[in-house]
Parts: structure tokens; C-alpha cells; sequence
């Protein structure tokens, strides 16, 4: 028995190595893959000597294992790269889920206090995640409405909603073996993630499913203590500071504080008020080739109708005719273009764009002055200059890629529709924009067929 221990105790080690060291390759698109391959064998040692560790039947799990495993498998095979955002939202929500069961599971053996307060925690946090998750899901989806739904006492109702489940918690605690208090935590924690997550929208969303994807992994760390299994607190606890870091970031991005993003609703408590003035010029491609043509400086800005027109190889083969017609060509990438967290990168490495000609927002604006054209691809929100210019726009202090600073700007889209923010766009209006409409694939290929 005490090999069996030593024997999974080190392959506990073993996957939480894996787990750091997969998290460290995530870091760069070069090695991301290598570091989902190394945090998915970790995960399954980690499984492996779980089910060990209990000495339980397992044909069950097993069952369980493969058919959740095809499901997973099939979903990530079928999910458009666009839709990634919600499926991980949908991820998440499970996740918390999972740890609210796991949580109700560990109740039979709960013992002291402490367990009591770690089933507890793991229990609500896992509630709120889930439906907190499922209500980001619809809203991303647009199978809600994706706006921010707020009501006069908002933050009234939600504080007594948060003051019920501390009240309900400490009195299961002080009666575990009265389960309604447990109840009333659970029913007031799934209306809890609902009514925490219909005030935020539009643009805020991405931070939203980061900090979930956070709670979810401080579910499953409160759930790794519930029932003493160390590998689940150590993933857990992976899950929830990688998250938080990443909502820090995101919110850094967008130049908002965590609490104006969670407490404010976006666009509702700031309309917008923007007014453009003067008009819009379209061009035509052949006109779009000739201004190229004579281009020194080049600066590709994508955002989420690239990925929509999957023209990411037609940017890469332009961006190879630009250079060979002796052009200087970088990408600007903005930290929330596109609908998920390193969206663009993951894109253009898809289609062999050189690291290196991708600049974060902060490299390229200093340069952009320098740029002849500015061609802006599927984006909208990150290069609109109302958030420079507008105090009252819902977007006013985000940074954003100054296209607009650059000698010339192309905007390919296909209509004067809003970006995800759903906000009025001052740059399609500047006397140095240009919009050539229409599908961002085909308006790069008739450029390509111009150049060659
Ligand atoms: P936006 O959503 O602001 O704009 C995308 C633009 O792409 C639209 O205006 C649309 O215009 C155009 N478009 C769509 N399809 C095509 C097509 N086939 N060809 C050409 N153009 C097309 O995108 P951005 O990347 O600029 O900004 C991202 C927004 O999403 C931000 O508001 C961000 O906060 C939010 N967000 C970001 C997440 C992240 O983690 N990155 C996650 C969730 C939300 P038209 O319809 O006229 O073609």
C-alpha cells in the first residue's frame, strides 16, 4: 500500500510539471501546441492515479471518460474558430459545474470546519461559474441578446443575493447536517452567476470570460480540498491565478478597473454620443493596387472579420507581394482583436506570418506616422478613434491602433454595419480613410490578382 501511495503521489508531481511547464509553452504561438499536448498527458496521469488512489471500480468512470472524451474531442473538431470564445465559456461553465458536484459528493465524508467551508466555497463558486458561463455563452452566441441588461437597484438586488449565500453558507456550517441551508447556497448561487453576468456586454465580455474561466479553477481548487486530492488543488489553483492574470491584462487593454467592468454595464451607463463629420470615400481595388504599389510602409491591422472571412492565408500572400515590391510590411496586433484572447496570432501563425512582423499595439503606434498605408482588416472597435477623441463614447481611455494616424487608410469591410461594441466609427470618416467594401477574402484576393 505505501508504494502504491509513494507511487501516486509522484505522479502527482509528475503532471503538475507538466501542467507549469505546458502552461510556460502556452506562452508563445511557436511552442502553444507542444504546451496543450504536455497539460493534456499531465491531465491524464493526473485522472489515472485519482482513480488509483480510490481503488474504486472504475468500468463506470471509464464509460464516462470516453464518452466525455468524444464529446470534447468532436466539439473541438467542429467548433468554427470564430465560436472558440463561447465554447470555452460553455467549458468553463461545465468545469464549475463539475466542481459544484464534486463539492455535494464530498458532503457524505465532510468532518471538520474546514471541509465544511472548502464543500461550501467549491459548491457556490462552482454554481455562479456555471450559470454565469452559460449566460456569457448565449450572450456571445447571440442567442441572448448580447447587450448589457441593467434595471434600476441592480446592485442592490445582487448584494442581497451575495449577502443570502453568506448567511445561508455560515448556517450550514454551524447545522451540516440540515441540507436546506445548502440548498438555499446552491439556488442562490446559480442566480447569482445569472444576474452578475447580465449586466456587463458588448465589448466587456471577453474580460468576463477570463474571470470565469478563473472562478472556475478557484472551484476546482475549493473542490481539490473538499475531497484531499492535492493534484486538483494544484491545477485548480494553476486555473485561477492564470485567469486572473489574464483578466488583469485584458482589463489594462481596455483601460478599464476590474470593478468598472463587472459593475457599470457597459454602454448602458454611457451612450453613445458620438458625431461624425464628413464622408465616406469607397474605392475600388484597382484604385486600392495603385496606391499600394507606390507604398515604402505598410502596417496590416486585423481584427474579427478576418477571422470571419478566413482571409488570413490572402493577408499572408499580400503581404509577401507588398515585400517583394520592396514595401516594409508589419502587423499591428491589438490585445482584444478578434473574439478570444491571442485570436489574430493564433490566425496568422495558421497561416506562417513570421512572429516577428507581429507588433503588439504599444510597438506599432509610435510608428504609425511613418506608415504609407494602413490597411485595416475586419477591424473596427480596436482602431476606432473615438476612444481617443470622444470623452463621452462607452469606449473613451481603451487604447487603441492608431490607423488613423498613418498617411493613407484602407478599411476592408463589407458594410458601414458596428463592430462588437456596437458603436459609431468616426475613422471610416476621416479625410485620409478609404473603404473598399465588401468581403475582406475577396477584396485581398483581387489585390493579389492586381500585383501578379
Ligand atoms: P469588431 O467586432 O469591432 O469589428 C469586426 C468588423 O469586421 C465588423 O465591423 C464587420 O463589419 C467586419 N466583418 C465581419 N465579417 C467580415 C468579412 N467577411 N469581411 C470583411 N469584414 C468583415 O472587431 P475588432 O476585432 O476590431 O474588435 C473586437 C471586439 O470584440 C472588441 O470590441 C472586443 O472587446 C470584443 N471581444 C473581444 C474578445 C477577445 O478576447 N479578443 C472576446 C469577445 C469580444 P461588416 O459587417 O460591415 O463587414
Amino acid at each position: 500500500m505505501g508504494g502504491n501511495v509513494l507511487f501516486i503521489q509522484m505522479t502527482w508531481v509528475v503532471a503538475a510539471i507538466l501542467f507549469i511547464f505546458g502552461l510556460k509553452l502556452l506562452g508563445s504561438a511557436g511552442t502553444a501546441r507542444k504546451g496543450n499536448l504536455m497539460s493534456a498527458v499531465g491531465m491524464l496521469l493526473a485522472i489515472v492515479a485519482a482513480l488509483l488512489q480510490q481503488g474504486l471500480e472504475f468500468q463506470w468512470i471509464l464509460i464516462g471518460f470516453v464518452v466525455g472524451g468524444l464529446i470534447g474531442a468532436a466539439a473541438a473538431r467542429l467548433v468554427q474558430m470564430t465560436a472558440m470564445p463561447e465554447m470555452v465559456a460553455l467549458f468553463n461553465g461545465f468545469g464549475g459545474m463539475a466542481s459544484l458536484l464534486v463539492g455535494w459528493a464530498a458532503l457524505g465524508g465532510a468532518g471538520n470546519t474546514f471541509t465544511l467551508v472548502t464543500i461550501v466555497l467549491s459548491i457556490l463558486i462552482g454554481g455562479l461559474t456555471f450559470t454565469g458561463s452559460l449566460i456569457a455563452y448565449g450572450k456571445l452566441s447571440e442567442t441572448i441578446g448580447s447587450g448589457a441588461v441593467t434595471f434600476g437597484g441592480q446592485q442592490i438586488v445582487n448584494s442581497l443575493i451575495v449577502l443570502g449565500i453568506l448567511a445561508s453558507a455560515v448556517m450550514f456550517c454551524l447545522q451540516p447536517e440540515n441540507h436546506t441551508w445548502l440548498y438555499v447556497v446552491v439556488g442562490l448561487s446559480l442566480l447569482f452567476g445569472i444576474m452578475a453576468v447580465i449586466p456587463i456586454g458588448g465589448a466587456d465580455m471577453p474580460v468576463v470570460i477570463s474571470l470565469l474561466n478563473s472562478y472556475s479553477g478557484l472551484a476546482a481548487c475549493a473542490a481539490g480540498f473538499a475531497i484531499n486530492n492535492n493534484i486538483l488543488i494544484v491545477a485548480g489553483a494553476l486555473v485561477g491565478a492564470s485567469g486572473i492574470i489574464l483578466t488583469q491584462i485584458m482589463c489594462k487593454a481596455m483601460n478599464r478597473s476590474l470593478s468598472n467592468v463587472l459593475f457599470s454595464g457597459f454602454g448602458s451607463a454611457a451612450k453613445d454620443t458620438t458625431t461624425v463629420e464628413g464622408e465616406i470615400k469607397p474605392l475600388s481595388v484597382d484604385d486600392a493596387f495603385y496606391i499600394l504599389e507606390a507604398a515604402t510602409s505598410v502596417a496590416i491591422v486585423p481584427g474579427y472579420g478576418m477571422a470571419v472571412a478566413q482571409a488570413q492565408h490572402a493577408v499572408k500572400e499580400l503581404c509577401e507581394l507588398l515585400e517583394s515590391n520592396g514595401a516594409e510590411v508589419n502587423f499591428g496586433i491589438h490585445p482584444v482583436a478578434g473574439r478570444m484572447p491571442g485570436h489574430m496570432n493564433v490566425l496568422l501563425a495558421e497561416a506562417d506570418v513570421p512572429y516577428d512582423q507581429l507588433l503588439e499595439m504599444d510597438d506599432i503606434n509610435p510608428r504609425m506616422e511613418t506608415v504609407d498605408v494602413a490597411i485595416v482588416i475586419g477591424a473596427n472597435d480596436v482602431v476606432n478613434p473615438a476612444a481617443r477623441e470622444v470623452e463621452s463614447s462607452p469606449i473613451y481611455g481603451m487604447p487603441v491602433i492608431n490607423v488613423d494616424k498613418a498617411r493613407t487608410v484602407f478599411v476592408l469591410k463589407r458594410s458601414m454595419a458596428s463592430g462588437f461594441a456596437g458603436i459609431e466609427n468616426p475613422l471610416f470618416y476621416k479625410e485620409n480613410t478609404r473603404m473598399i467594401f465588401g468581403d475582406a477574402k475577396e477584396t485581398l484576393n483581387g489585390l493579389i490578382r492586381e500585383f501578379s
